[in-house]
């Protein structure tokens, strides 16, 4: 389309430049407006951003992917209002990660390089019927078989499998009872290769082409991503990746809901004011609208520092934003009043919806706390200097026996 080298979209100004005008033009709009009302993922919307170099920029000479470039595409895939296809370009681009980062083969090399062109799409699974949030409820297996590996099980989730051209699946490295041992892997198998079921009818997030897969079959050593007793770690890293991209694809969804929020607000009229003018509504939006910011500052923080991406922060980032997100989308619809929640007159109620989906999608809401307290520190030296001078009697009795029982202080 427009003239760039694969120098310049290194540059995050020109790769921004260049994706928004990608996204501004009419057929790109065409095909993202398709795929929302057939509810299906578009393979078409991969082939332009591979064409156009985009998900190859953030890798250029790197060893890590450059954050900036996926906070830039994720912002404005959230802009699109389509949930669905924000997630499953996310999710391909995750996969690329994980490729780029721990393939060691020269295929799975060939096959990031073609993933990255926009020549064949990808997604990840590892949830199980029986195994979401706990992995290593995992029962799927790799075993090894002929110098390769036999895979067989199923798995629930598998995003857009229907039109992807592999999968990466998070599978136990043994058929023996693993007795909360993890054991888990990570292997890249063609779809050819496996069932893949009817597409999910899904709440919100409809063209993110959900369906589940089935599979007994063999794949060689070469496809092996991670080894068993790693799959969890590495995955870890790409949920990482993706969930930050998540966090980033809410805020460009929460500003396009807020933008278009208050010019309906300074539009439609009531008792003889706009609605802007009423204080109620217009605080309300003002406080969802700094919280909004002030997210997107932090993500432009994690993306400026090196070690400010982990598997905390960003598990901290997904749900802080993606609950924050839900409670704009419901606002948002709420001040639209009846068009809010008429499919006829706005896509508000999509919107909510979709946000709905980023909920459990990527981690839920409860596991991704479980990240973020099993890193909490206790500040004992401050416990200890507040009982000291609040309550010395506890001193004796409390400090020196038991530090970490609550003591009511004041
Ligand atoms: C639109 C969509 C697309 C998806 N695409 C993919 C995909 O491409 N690949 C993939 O692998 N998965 C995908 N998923 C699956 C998603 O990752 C899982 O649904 C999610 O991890 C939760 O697992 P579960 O559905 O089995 O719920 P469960 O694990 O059964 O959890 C049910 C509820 O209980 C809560 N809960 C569970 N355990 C605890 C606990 N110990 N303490 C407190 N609360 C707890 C959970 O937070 C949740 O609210 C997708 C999901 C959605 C909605």
């Amino acid at each position: 389309m427009t003239t760039r080298t694969e120098a310049t979209l290194t540059e995050i100004a020109s790769f921004q430049a260049h994706l928004d005008a990608i996204l501004a033009l009419e057929s790109t709009r065409r095909i993202i407006d398709d795929a929302e009302s057939t509810g299906t993922f578009p393979r078409a919307i991969i082939e332009v951003f591979g064409r156009e170099g985009i998900f190859a920029a953030k890798w250029r000479e790197r060893p890590l992917p450059a954050l900036e470039h996926t906070r830039i595409l994720s912002d404005r895939l959230g802009r699109l209002g389509c949930g669905g296809i924000a997630s499953a370009v996310s999710l391909h681009d995750s996969a690329i990660a994980l490729l780029r980062r721990f393939g060691r083969s020269e295929r799975l090399r060939q096959i990031a390089d073609q993933a990255m062109a926009g020549d064949v799409v990808l997604c990840i699974s590892a949830t199980e019927a029986g195994a979401g949030s706990d992995m290593l409820g995992i029962r799927s297996t790799a075993v090894a078989e002929a110098g390769g590996f036999r895979v067989r099980g199923h798995k629930k989730m598998a995003s857009p499998s229907s039109v992807a051209d592999y999968i990466v699946l998070a599978l136990r490295g043994s058929e023996e009872s693993r007795q909360g041992r993890d054991d888990l892997a990570l292997f890249l198998v063609p779809t050819s290769q496996l069932r893949v079921g009817k597409t999910f009818d899904t709440v919100g997030a409809r063209s993110i082409s959900t369906a589940p897969v089935a599979f007994d079959t063999w794949v060689p050593a070469e496809m092996m991503i991670a080894r068993p007793g790693t799959g969890l770690a590495v995955l870890s890293w790409g949920l990482a990746q993706e969930r930050y991209a998540m966090a980033a694809q809410i805020v460009g969804a929460c500003e396009l809901a807020l933008g278009v929020t208050v010019a309906r607000m300074k539009r439609r009229e009531s008792f003889g004011a706009t609605l802007f003018d009423h204080q109620a509504l217009r605080l309300r939006v003002a406080e969802l609208q700094s919280r909004v910011e002030m997210m997107r500052w932090a993500l432009n923080g994690m993306a400026a520092d090196p070690a400010g991406l982990n598997v905390r922060s960003s598990a901290a980032a997904k749900v802080t934003v993606v609950r924050l997100g839900g409670e704009v989308m419901s606002e948002c619809m709420h001040i639209f009043g009846s068009a809010g929640v008429l499919e006829s007159e706005s896509p508000l109620g999509r919107w909510w919806r979709d946000v709905k989906m980023a909920r459990i999608g990527g981690g839920t809401d409860e596991m991704l706390w479980e990240i973020v307290a099993a890193g909490l520190e206790p500040d004992h030296a401050s416990y200890e200097r507040l009982v000291r001078e609040w309550q010395p009697e506890m001193v004796e009795s409390d400090c020196s026996a038991d530090a970490d029982q609550p003591v009511a202080v004041g």
